[in-house]
């Protein structure tokens, strides 16, 4: 079954039970927005950035790497990766080869290798060697789009933002707190209905939630802290 058909039998209603997105004002979804970031903020208390890095430029290059990987297995190639290519400058001067050779074991590693030396000299010439914060200019870097540019905006210099991957995606729409597929409109639907300071917060959580119990195929809902407040509850037959 693909993860598109899966995904949509688990968020259909189950029969009988109420739709909370059919009955909900906009001032109830965002009370119940509320308590599920609460929720998630208390499940997921000491939860840090998974990415290892020192600096707001290693955040960045992991960040990229990370697209359609593990953080685990980022995280295994990054330390040598850092150590040969510790700043921009550094990086901007790498063959696109020998970058490669560090990140083989990565999917899309050709094309990871590529935006990381491409980004490397944008940042060396147009940013000085400085990551920027802003996001127009972020989303001008190779390799970063609007949630990369969140992620770092959030965790680099703390100014919110809401990363929508395909786990925010998936929980949001489960959770009945949007209706969009596009990240981009499920990022504005989000940010309608928490307060900015719930933002960078939620929104890794989230991320964490759909790795450890919200799974695409099989949401883990008898175990899940949301259930009460999650219009797609799976209950399992006894
Ligand atoms: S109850 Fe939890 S695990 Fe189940 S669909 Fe809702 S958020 Fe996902």
């Amino acid at each position: 079954m693909s993860n598109a058909v899966s995904e949509r039998r688990a968020i259909a209603p189950q029969s009988g039970k109420v739709d909370l997105r059919k009955h909900e004002t906009r001032t109830e979804r965002r009370t119940r927005a509320g308590a599920i970031a609460a929720r998630l903020a208390a499940v997921y208390a000491d939860v840090e950035c998974p990415l290892i890095h020192q600096n707001t430029f290693e955040l960045l290059v992991a960040v990229i790497l990370s697209a359609q990987c593990t953080d685990a297995a980022v995280n295994k190639v990054t330390p040598a990766l850092f150590r040969r290519y510790p700043t921009p400058q550094a990086l901007s001067h790498a063959s696109s080869a020998d970058i490669e050779s560090h990140i083989r074991t990565l999917g899309l590693f050709r094309a990871k290798a590529k935006s990381l030396k491409r980004c490397a000299e944008q940042l060396v010439q147009q940013f000085s060697g400085e990551v920027p914060s802003a996001m127009e200019e972020l989303t001008t870097l190779a390799g970063v789009g609007r949630k990369t540019a969140n992620v770092i905006r959030g965790h680099a210099f703390d100014i919110p933002g809401i990363a929508v991957d395909t786990h925010c995606r998936r929980l949001a729409r489960r959770l009945g707190l949007t209706r969009e597929q596009d990240p981009t409109k499920i990022e504005r639907d989000l940010g309608k209905i928490l307060p900015p300071e719930e933002w960078t917060g939620f929104s890794h959580r989230l991320i964490i939630h759909g790795r450890r119990v919200c799974y695409a195929r099989k949401p883990a809902c008898s175990k899940c802290a949301l259930s009460s407040l999650c219009p797609s509850q799976v209950v399992e037959a006894v």
